[in-house]
């Protein structure tokens, strides 16, 4: 396991939509092992790979470890198979570190993908955990949570972002 580098914005892989992964060798257990380490340095409640710079399918969320006990999870090819209800909420960003911004996503939803075994898994998620995981398959498709508001909105944050990274 190692503590990888996190893209920032504008890294042109958290832009670009990534592939599926095709089989879950030990290169990938490595991947999401050192995603999670580096998850909880920097620290967070989710990772996708083009976070850290690769382009596949993977996702790595734990909302258990800000509170008391960790619950990692590994989702492989992660696919939002259903979605119920609206909820706004303050959302960040590792690769936008410093700005903060209400989102507007679904309140509940069902997600489908496979285990570091290649074992199909199903969760149900509301609340914190459905919207991250929201979060974390946008990064998949190369979109960022300042892409789910107003052109306006979007582009005042991300002034407020570059002057920040000024500083
Ligand atoms: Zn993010």
């Amino acid at each position: 396991m190692a503590i990888l580098q996190i893209r920032k914005y504008p890294d042109r892989v958290l832009s670009t939509k990534a592939s599926e992964v095709e089989d879950i060798g030990g290169e990938i257990v490595d991947l999401a092992n050192s995603m999670l380490e580096t998850m909880y340095k920097a620290p967070g409640i989710g990772l996708a790979a083009p976070q850290v710079g690769r382009s596949i399918r993977l996702i790595v969320f734990d909302i258990g470890h800000t509170e008391g006990e960790p619950e990692p999870h590994i989702v492989v090819n992660p696919v939002i198979t259903a979605s119920e209800g609206e909820d706004i909420q303050e959302e960040g960003c590792l690769s936008l570190p410093g700005i903060y911004a209400s989102v507007k996503r679904a309140y509940a939803v069902e997600l489908k993908g496979y285990d570091l075994e290649g074992r199909e898994i199903t969760m149900q998620a509301e609340g914190l955990l459905a919207r991250v995981i929201q979060h974390e398959v946008d990064h998949l498709d190369g979109k960022l949570f300042v892409d789910r508001m107003s052109k306006v909105r979007r582009n005042l944050l991300l002034k407020r972002y570059f002057r920040n990274l000024e500083k």
